[in-house]
């Protein structure tokens, strides 16, 4: 089957409109009628090849939110017209202790990436930026009907990666969060943070989006541009989840926790970072990295988000704007994830 998509022809191209085939469905696929794709900010970085070489042309998005359209004979968990969504990944093994684990994003013979990646078939897949995919059933996820479509697409991969390592290291009463970087992932570890009971600080680099991360769910909002934030608030918090697309001072955010605190990065800019021993030494705290979150956890959090009332403000585009949202999105001037309505695609 042919579809229409937007695709990187190149690295640090312009995205253009294209076509690509999506496979027949199988067995145990599900054809999805896209309506809407998150853009992430991983989208950019693995078209700027930011994380190194990449497979061109690349159709990114990883943030799907559509209906199914056709199941293959052994389907039994959606159904034609079933709201579903896809993130991150599309196969993995099932087999290895991580898979058995629920914990497929590291599936220890590679989980297969919604785009630019080995599928299965010795493919390359492509990813949501277009009008239909065809998925393994067990990757496709349902959507809860409580949830705006266009709302609940960046839950896919911006709701999964804050939830996971916010659940993970006991966001929740009595406890301090601080939230760095106010963009697509940061405005849900917000929410999710907030809904799950936690006192929650925004850390951005200024006070322009304040009112925002109030309405949001945050309690205190500080701006990182202000030297004085790091000295009012040494010591504070149990978790800081840094959510920046770029390089940070690794070493001022750790002063931020208190003993036995850590700091889990998911951003994952393009440089490495640095950080001095001694942050981790004085006060037993730790420095720790999370990938996205596996399937079963990634369905607990669409309905934890229904339940909650929780989803992505979002910008919703035209395809033919998708290079000027990337601009956007460069210049931290995203409030707070532009979401392509796909139906454009034609
Ligand atoms: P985003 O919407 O662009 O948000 C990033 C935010 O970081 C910006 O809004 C800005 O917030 C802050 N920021 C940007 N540049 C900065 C700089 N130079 N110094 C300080 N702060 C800066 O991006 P996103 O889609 O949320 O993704 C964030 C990062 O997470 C990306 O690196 C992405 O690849 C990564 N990611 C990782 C996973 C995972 O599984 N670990 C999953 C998805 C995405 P303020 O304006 O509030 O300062
Ligand atoms: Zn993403
Ligand atoms: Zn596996």
């Amino acid at each position: 089957m042919r579809v229409n998509a937007y695709a990187a022809p190149a690295a640090d191209q312009p995205l253009v409109l294209t076509t690509v085939d999506r496979r027949e469905v199988g067995p145990r696929d599900v054809l999805i009628q896209i309506q809407y794709a998150g853009i992430c900010h991983s989208d950019i970085h693995t078209v700027n090849g930011d994380w190194g070489p990449q497979p061109f042309p690349v159709v990114p998005g990883h943030e799907i939110v559509g209906v199914v359209q056709e199941v293959g004979r052994d389907v039994v968990r959606h159904q034609v017209g079933d709201r579903v969504g896809v993130g991150c990944m599309v196969n993995s093994c099932r087999e290895c202790t991580n898979c058995r684990n629920g914990d497929e994003q590291y599936c220890t013979e590679g989980m297969v990436p919604t785009y630019a990646g080995p599928d299965r078939d010795g493919t390359t897949t492509q990813g949501g930026y277009s009008t239909h995919v065809v998925v393994d059933a067990d990757f496709v996820l349902s959507v809860p009907e409580g949830i705006d479509p266009a709302s609940a697409a960046p839950l896919l991969c911006a709701g999964i990666t804050t939830y996971a390592p916010l659940r993970r290291w006991g966001a929740g009463p009595g406890r301090k969060i601080a939230v760095v970087g106010l963009g697509g992932l940061g405005h849900m570890a917000v929410q999710i943070a907030r809904a799950l009971g936690a006192e929650v600080t925004v850390l951005s680099q200024s006070l322009k989006k304040q009112e925002d991360g109030l309405r949001l769910g945050a309690e205190h909002y500080h701006a990182t541009s202000d030297p004085g934030t790091f000295d009012q608030l040494a010591g504070t918090f149990d978790l800081v989840l840094n959510t920046v697309s770029a390089r940070i001072d690794l070493d001022v955010y750790l002063g931020l926790l208190a003993v036995d605190g850590t700091l889990v990065n998911v951003g994952a800019p393009a440089d490495p970072l640095d950080l001095h021993v001694m942050s981790l030494i004085g006060g037993r705290r730790s420095f720790a990295g999370s990938m996205i979150g596996g399937i079963a956890l990634t369905q607990e959090m669409l309905d934890f988000c229904a339940e909650h009332r929780l989803g992505a403000e979002v910008e919703v585009i035209p395809a033919d704007r998708i290079n000027e949202a990337y601009e956007r999105v460069l210049a931290s001037d995203v409030r707070y994830r532009f979401v392509i309505d796909t139906s454009t695609l034609g």
